[in-house]
Parts: C-alpha cells; sequence; structure tokens
C-alpha cells in the first residue's frame, strides 16, 4: 500500500503522523512510503532521516494526499486537507467528531474512510491511543506546577521536594486514572508528599500495590476534596468520567480559602476542568490567578514536548498502521477494537457516540 506522512499544518502543532523507525517497518513489509517534506522538523528530525529509511520526500501536501492509499496523521484535517481526501482513502488520525459538525460533514462529504484515534478501543477496555498522551500530560502536570510554585511566577515559593529539616510540598491529585498515576510517580519521585483521591476502589488499591507507603490514598468525598484543598501547595485536577464534561470537584467558594500561591494544574480542562474556576489557556499563556492561586489549564499539554509526544503516539498507533497497510479496510474485520475506531465511511457517520453528538442518525 502507498502509505502518506503530511506535514501537519494546524497552529503549534509539531508533532508528526509516523518518525522513522516506524517507516523503516512498512519499508521492510513491502509498503511505499510518502512523507512531505518538513514533514519532521519540529521534532529534529529531518528529510534525509526518512530518506535514510526509504521514505519518497514528497514536496506539497496536494500530491502526497493524491498519491496515498492511507494517510497517517496526528490532529483532524483541516479545511485545505478535507479537499484533498478521496471516496476509498483511508484516513487514520485524531478527529474528536463529537464537538466538530463541520468537520464532521466536510469527512462525510469526501467519501474517504476515517478511523479515529481516540475510539480504537483495548481487550482491557481502555483507550490505547489516547493513554500515550495521558500519560505525557500527567508528568508533565508536575513539572509545570513544580515551575509554577516558584516564587518569580507567582507561586508559593515552595520546593516540592523540600530539604533535609523543611518538609516537602503537599502535591493532591484528583483522579488516580492514567493522568494522575503518572503525575503521582513524579511527584514522587520529586519528594513530595503526594495524596490521590479517586472515587474508584480498584484504582485506589491498584495505586496502593504501585507505590506502597510512598503515597496516601483516600475515597473522593466532597470533605477530603476540601480537606485536602486547604493545607494543598500543588493541586493536578485529572478526574474523567467517560462521555461525560468533568465533575467540578472543586468549587469556587473553596479556591477562594486555598493558600496564596498555591498552583493548581487541571488537565481535565479538555473535558472542562475540575475546578469551577477553569478555562482553558494555551502553551503561549499558560497560566491566570484566582483570589492569588495560580491556574495552569492548557488544553493540549503535549504539544509542548512534540519529540516525546510523537515517539509515545507512534508506538501505540504502529500496529494499527502496520495493519491498514497488510489489509486495508479487512483490518477492521479483523480487529473489532480498530474497527470501533471507525467514526466515517462512504459518507456515512459509522460510530455511534458521533452520530448522537451531531445530531445524525448512523
Ligand atoms: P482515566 O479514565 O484514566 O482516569 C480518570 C480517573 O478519574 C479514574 O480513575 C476515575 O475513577 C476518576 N474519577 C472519576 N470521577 C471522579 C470523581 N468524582 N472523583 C475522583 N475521581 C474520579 O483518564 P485519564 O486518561 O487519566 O485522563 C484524565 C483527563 O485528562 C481526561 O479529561 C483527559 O481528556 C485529560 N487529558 C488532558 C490532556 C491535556 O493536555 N490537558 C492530555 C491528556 C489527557
Amino acid at each position: 500500500m502507498r502509505v502518506g506522512i503530511p506535514k501537519e499544518i494546524k497552529a503549534q502543532e509539531y508533532r508528526v503522523g509516523l518518525a522513522p523507525a516506524g517507516v523503516r517497518e512498512l519499508v521492510a513489509r513491502g509498503h511505499e512510503v510518502l512523507v512531505q517534506c518538513g514533514a519532521g522538523a519540529g521534532i529534529g528530525v529531518t528529510d534525509a532521516d526518512y530518506a535514510a529509511v526509504g521514505a519518497r520526500l514528497v514536496g506539497e501536501a496536494a500530491s502526497l494526499f493524491a498519491e496515498a492509499q492511507l494517510v497517517v496523521k496526528v490532529k483532524e484535517p483541516q479545511p485545505e486537507e478535507c479537499g484533498y481526501l478521496r471516496p476509498g482513502q483511508l484516513l487514520f488520525t485524531y478527529l474528536h467528531l463529537a464537538a466538530a459538525p463541520v468537520l464532521t460533514q466536510a469527512l462525510c462529504a469526501s467519501g474517504a474512510s476515517c478511523i479515529a484515534y481516540e475510539t480504537v478501543t483495548s481487550p482491557e477496555g481502555g483507550l490505547p491511543l489516547l493513554a500515550p498522551m495521558s500519560e505525557v500530560a500527567g508528568r508533565m502536570a508536575v513539572q509545570a506546577g513544580a515551575c509554577y510554585l516558584e516564587k518569580p511566577r507567582q507561586g508559593r515559593g515552595v520546593l516540592l521536594g523540600g530539604v533535609p529539616g523543611v518538609p516537602p510540598a503537599e502535591v493532591l491529585i484528583l483522579g488516580g486514572g492514567v493522568v494522575g498515576s503518572h503525575a503521582a510517580m513524579i511527584a514522587c519521585g520529586m519528594g513530595a508528599r503526594v495524596r490521590v483521591l479517586d472515587r474508584n476502589l480498584a484504582v485506589l488499591r491498584r495505586l496502593w500495590r504501585q507505590f506502597g507507603n510512598q503515597l496516601e490514598t483516600e475515597f473522593a468525598t466532597a470533605e477530603a476534596v476540601e480537606r485536602h484543598c486547604l493545607t494543598a501547595d500543588l493541586v493536578i485536577g485529572s478526574v474523567l468520567v467517560p462521555g461525560a464534561s468533568t465533575p467540578r470537584l472543586v468549587s469556587r467558594e473553596l479556591v477562594g480559602r486555598m493558600q496564596p500561591g498555591a498552583v493548581l494544574v487541571d488537565v481535565a480542562i479538555d473535558q472542562g476542568g475540575c475546578f469551577a474556576t477553569s478555562r482553558p489557556t494555551t502553551h503561549g499563556d499558560p497560566v491566570y490567578l484566582v483570589d492569588q492561586v495560580l491556574h495552569y489549564c492548557v488544553a493540549n499539554m503535549p504539544g509542548a514536548v512534540p519529540r516525546t509526544a510523537t515517539f509515545a503516539l507512534n508506538h501505540a498507533t504502529l500496529p494499527f498502521v502496520l495493519a491498514l497497510a497488510d489489509q486495508g479496510l479487512d483490518a477492521l474485520r479483523q480487529d473489532p477494537h480498530l474497527a470501533a475506531g471507525l467514526n466515517v465511511h462512504a459518507g456515512q457517520i459509522t460510530h455511534g457516540g458521533v452520530a448522537d453528538s451531531v445530531g445524525t442518525s448512523y
């Protein structure tokens, strides 16, 4: 099959659909891989790196899309790219169509088969192509929190790990899933006093098995959230209720009673956020103050570390890319978890959640 890797054109997006290691595996299986010139520039990968593993470099996106039978990307196609898609072509990328009726319509009109990373499932019941970005965001949350706790950045002036004779900072993590457990790992590693609250006992038991006495776990009652917020230096919001907006665990009034200079990192902001005072921010302008409490609410945290994020994403997507290149649409018949990723096919919405959200039957 002819596989195309375009350069991402969405603003501030530096990741790439497939790094040279993945291209090499496709070429070894007899596939032809077209890579748009400059596709890897944002992560320090050159055209020569791609050429060295057997890719054919293509100058223009239009010709790459015209030749490719399978297009592997990172972000949803921008309007210009939608115009390049054609009936029978396979598109494999993040789509997030539930919140994008215009894009959904454009993909239906293209006639292409569009497989969304975020709805591919795993036998364990998780979302394997979302998990790598949660891992990145969870680890980054502590890094960002530690940075904004510094006084010149308007934080409390607290060092996460303390020093001998001075106690460490208190880190409160709301939600102990993928983001929360990776945040916990980094916060423990930096020597902070870490507490994770969750409403799922199985999650609390898993954390206890994983970390032992390195951290405290507690059931997330409203009382526990309030009690720990009042003494926390850093609170990380990493709650998710699948298919629903994030529950607001921390009220406006509670934020007002927190320690001045405390930092809130709301990773769950992409689903609405778990602090009543949260609103989305960008890497260009990541924080704002409410009652002297610093809020960091960047909706695409992995975008700041595109090199790590690209490799992490590629490792999760590559087995599916290989299956699609080898078998085309038949790969979906062989694997119901990959089939769960099919959002649009031959002009129709093929995913219940997307159809419900954009108000179309399917
Ligand atoms: P996950 O499903 O692995 O974990 C969510 C956890 O929240 C679960 O353990 C669940 O039991 C817990 N939870 C649900 N309701 C709760 C409540 N009322 N109180 C306490 N805990 C509760 O999800 P995840 O992969 O860790 O993702 C968490 C959030 O981070 C999602 O909204 C995701 O979209 C977001 N995210 C954001 C970025 C970003 O750049 N901002 C990047 C990746 C993920």
